[in-house]
């Protein structure tokens, strides 16, 4: 019988996108770290991309390993290597993704049956929902990772549970989201971040097989920290009736320089050419501009960001994405004129590595969860930029919650309408800028930065939470081994 965290083995399942595969990666390392198993249940081309992180992970020692398994892309009709969501031409693909996905219940249990140690508790990514039935036929516990923050995972709740968005007829007024501690003002475009990914029958029925799950598991892991949102995280436990566990943030359970540079996918600019940058820069002058692993922006918008950042006359770090030769030929006269200021990265930038220097003074985000509590870890205010899915509720988190942000105004345009170079012009120095607000702002930040590092350190919340939560999984397991042992 389990005592002992070491007694324990972890099968992970995360889902394959950088946003979700990121922290869970960071979570098998933290339960290592306790002297648990670990097991990574991913496919070729994922495992690629974090085996370095494994490698040096196995190193030093941890217990962790990854298992491939091979999505049946062609039956789905996806290209062959098209194994994570980032690689997906159009959101309407993602329906093969998931179909793909649901394939993979037999060869996992499969592996689960030769797994050594015997699995003692699935930590899975929410949407694969048939981990439940899994779990149950191994009579193992399983908890699940759903990737936002407890206050956005509550508003999600709300909205998805409720009949709150039938009740609204425009998509683009505000209404007050009800049942939650602070006043939330959203659209229901903004709230329904996910509508037009659930309009097909199969997605609606995804979306059931997701809430069945999620009320199905024995707890909720949550990158966030107690400090962060405590009237949250007890709202969120009532509302779901389960345990929830904040561990995080679990970004900064890397030390290493290597573990903080590469998280994910190789860089688009050598990391030390990056941190010599930003040696010769101020304290806290620089802007740092990213908008996620999967949101693009059209070319018009690109250079409305550009020219605004242009204006802010702010020194800059901008991570850009997915640009055509026409727009590669304009950044190249653009880069010339900033170059004094600004420091363009195409494709990956080492996000945790830069925000974590101190010339960094500004984030510039597109709201994705963890990018949001990057942002707090490195206690630094924010410009929000969210595109959709549950940015829009992540930007209302850092602006009327933590009061760390400024918008950038696509909340004031139609959904998905260009942001214009004034606007940005004006959030950016806003944010960087000496006014008063500005300065409570930063200060507000820098605190919750201080708290986000206590949390993580040996005695702060999220340590003893994943404590508890291993001791929480040491007794389910005895629950279920007693009854066999009366029979006995
Ligand atoms: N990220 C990064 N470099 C990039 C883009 C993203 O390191 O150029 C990381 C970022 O640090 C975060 C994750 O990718 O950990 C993105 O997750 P998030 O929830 O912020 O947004 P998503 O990409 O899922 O929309």
């Amino acid at each position: 019988m389990a005592s002992s965290p070491k007694d324990l083995h972890f099968v992970l399942f995360p889902l394959m996108q950088q946003g979700h595969m990121i922290p869970m990666i960071d979570i098998a390392r933290i339960l290592a770290h306790r002297h648990a198993t670990v097991t990574i249940i991913t496919t070729p081309v994922n495992a690629n991309r974090f085996r370095p992180a494994i490698t040096r992970a196995t190193k030093s020692n941890l217990k962790i390993q990854l298992i491939e398994l091979e999505l049946r892309l062609a039956e789905v009709g996806l290209p062959e290597g098209c194994e994570n969501f980032d690689m997906i031409p159009s959101a309407d693909l993602f329906v093969k993704m998931y179909a793909a996905m649901d394939m993979l219940e037999k060869p996992s249990e499969n592996v689960f049956r030769q797994l050594t140690p015997a699995p003692s508790c699935i930590i899975s990514d929410n949407q694969f929902p048939w981990t439940t039935d899994l779990a149950r036929r191994l009579n193992i516990p399983r908890l699940v990772f759903h990737g936002p923050g407890c206050f956005t995972y509550l508003c999600l709740h709300i909205v998805m549970n409720t009949n709150v968005l039938n009740e609204i007829n425009s998509d683009s007024g505000y209404f007050v989201l009800p049942g939650i501690p602070d006043r939330i003002e959203l659209t229901k475009a903004q709230a329904d971040g996910w509508g037009k990914l659930r309009e097909t029958k199969e997605m609606e029925d995804f979306f059931k097989r997701m809430e069945v799950a999620a009320d199905d598991a024995n707890g909720i892991v949550v990158n966030s920290f107690d400090e962060l949102e405590p009237n949250y995280v007890n709202e969120l436990a009532k509302a779901k009736d389960k345990k929830v566990w904040c561990i995080g943030p679990v970004s900064m359970h890397n030390r290493s320089f290597l573990d903080v540079a590469e998280r994910g996918k190789k860089a688009g600019i050598d990391e030390g050419d990056c941190l010599k940058w930003l040696d010769t820069k101020e304290p806290r002058s620089v802007i740092f501009v990213c908008l996620g692993s999967m949101s693009s922006i059209c070319r018009e918008q690109i250079l409305e960001l550009g020219l605004g950042l242009e204006l802010s006359n702010t020194p800059f770090i901008w991570c850009i994405r997915s640009t055509t030769d026409e727009t590669e030929r304009w950044l190249l006269g653009y880069g010339e004129r900033v170059k004094d200021r600004g420091l363009i990265v195409h494709g990956w930038a080492p996000q945790v590595l830069i925000l974590s220097h101190q010339a960094v003074g500004g984030f510039v985000t597109h709201c994705g969860w963890n990018s949001t509590l990057e942002g707090v870890t490195a206690g630094i205010p924010m410009v929000t930029y969210p595109q959709g899915a549950d940015q829009f509720i992540n930007e209302r988190f850092i602006i009327d919650v933590l009061k760390t942000g400024v918008s950038i105004g696509s909340e004031q345009d139609k959904f998905g309408a260009l942001v214009k170079k004034e606007n940005i012009k004006t959030a950016v120095e806003r944010v960087m800028g000496d006014e008063v607000d500005g300065k409570v702002r930063r200060e507000r930040a820098r605190e919750l930065g201080e708290l986000a590092k206590r949390a993580m350190a040996e005695g702060g919340s999220s340590y003893l939470n994943t404590t508890l939560m291993i001791q929480d999984i040491i007794e389910e397991l005895a629950k279920k081994t007693k009854p066999s042992q009366d029979v006995l």
